[in-house]
This record gives structure tokens, C-alpha cells and sequence, in this order.
């Protein structure tokens, strides 16, 4: 049978590498680079969603071909959502993680409610432009320091509900297992191996 090919609109390999492995032998990831994407993508929209599905709709639309892309914020409830979308530069256009975590925390202090969520959004086209969007969230809580090693972005300082240990204190092979990502993309691929 001839493999399903689908390109993942990320600049990302090692988030390719991961997905080939979770998609199994019929469907085969194609890289930016493979289709001759060569451009960075845009990522203007002020919502998540918006940014996920401007970045799939952009391959979708220029190559014609099955495409997804993926979009995470990190969502503070006593900041009304902020930094959500703008979650990587949340501390300036070139700005670290810690600088990020940093303004995060100074935003936080004094605050009742430190509940904070992970949000990922999957947009999926298929070959003819149907649209598909898979949501992962994992709820939890910012601390008040940064605890751990792993990881990247927030995860020192947010704790997953129901865990003691933060996202950088977790082995990465037990955050990959619970994370908003890794919910996001098993819907995803539940849907691409029931279609078959
Ligand atoms: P992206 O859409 O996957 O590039 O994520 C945007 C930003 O959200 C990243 O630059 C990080 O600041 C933050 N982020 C995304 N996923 C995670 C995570 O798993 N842990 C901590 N921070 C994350």
C-alpha cells in the first residue's frame, strides 16, 4: 500500500522524528524543507487556534498539499489568559525563558488564583482543504520559584494537577506522556489512522 503523505509545517525535526514514530508505517511525515518550504511562517493572529491554522492554511494554500501545524500558549486564569498566545515572547521580541518567567512571576505576586493551564491547537488539512482542529490541555498551577532542570519554556514553574513535581523536575519521557502536546497530537492521530 502506498504511504500517506503529510506535511507537519514545522522548522522542528526533532518533533517530526517524534511524530513519525506515533503515526505508524502508512502515513509518512514530510519536512517544510521537503515540500520546498523555505519561508518562516506567520504567526499573527492574537488566539492560538488562529495561529495554527494560519500556519497550516499557508502550506495548504501555496503547495496543495496535507498539511498540520501546531500552536501552544501557556494560560495564567488571574491574567485573563495572558501570556497565551504570545507566550514565547511574552518578556520582549528576543527574550529568554527565564526572562519570560521571570516577568511572569512578578505579575503573579499578590495575585489570589495562580491556575494556569497548557494549551496546544493542531490544524489538520487534508489533501481536498478540509479543516480539522485537535485541542490538548493540561490544567495546573504557577509556583512562586523555579524548580527543575528539564524541559524548556515554563516548565519550570508550572505544576500539572494531581502532580507535586514540575514539568522540569518530570522525566521528559513522563512529561511527553501527559503534556498538552502529546493530547493534542493523539487525538490527531486517532483521527489520520481511522480515516486509514
Ligand atoms: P510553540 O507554539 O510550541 O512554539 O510554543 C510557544 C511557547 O509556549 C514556547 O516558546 C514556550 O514559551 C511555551 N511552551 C510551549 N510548550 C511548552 C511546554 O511544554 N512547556 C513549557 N513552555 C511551553
Amino acid at each position: 500500500m502506498q504511504k500517506i503523505e503529510i506535511c507537519f509545517a514545522t522548522n522542528n525535526l526533532h518533533k517530526i522524528k517524534e511524530l513519525n514514530s506515533l503515526l505508524g508505517e502508512d502515513i509518512q511525515l514530510l519536512s517544510l524543507e521537503a515540500i520546498g518550504c523555505t519561508e518562516e511562517l506567520a504567526e499573527t493572529s492574537p488566539t492560538i487556534e488562529g495561529n495554527s491554522a494560519q500556519k497550516a492554511g499557508y502550506v495548504y494554500e501555496k503547495f496543495g498539499v496535507a498539511c498540520f501545524a501546531d500552536d501552544t500558549g501557556l494560560e495564567v486564569e488571574a491574567l485573563n489568559g495572558a501570556p497565551g498566545v504570545y507566550s514565547a515572547r511574552y518578556a520582549g521580541p528576543a527574550c529568554k525563558a527565564e526572562d519570560n518567567m521571570d516577568l511572569l512571576l512578578q505579575k503573579l505576586e499578590g495575585k489570589p488564583s495562580r491556575a494556569a493551564r497548557f494549551k496546544t491547537v493542531i490544524t489538520y488539512f487534508d489533501k481536498d482543504g478540509n479543516k480539522n482542529q485537535f485541542e490538548g490541555i493540561v490544567n495546573g498551577h504557577i509556583i512562586s520559584e523555579k524548580r527543575g532542570t528539564n524541559g524548556f519554556g515554563y516548565d519550570p514553574i508550572f505544576i500539572a494537577d494531581g502532580y507535586e513535581v514540575t514539568f522540569a523536575e518530570m522525566e521528559l519521557s513522563e512529561k511527553n506522556k501527559i503534556s498538552h502536546r502529546a493530547l493534542a497530537v493523539k487525538k490527531l492521530v486517532d483521527f489520520l489512522t481511522q480515516k486509514g
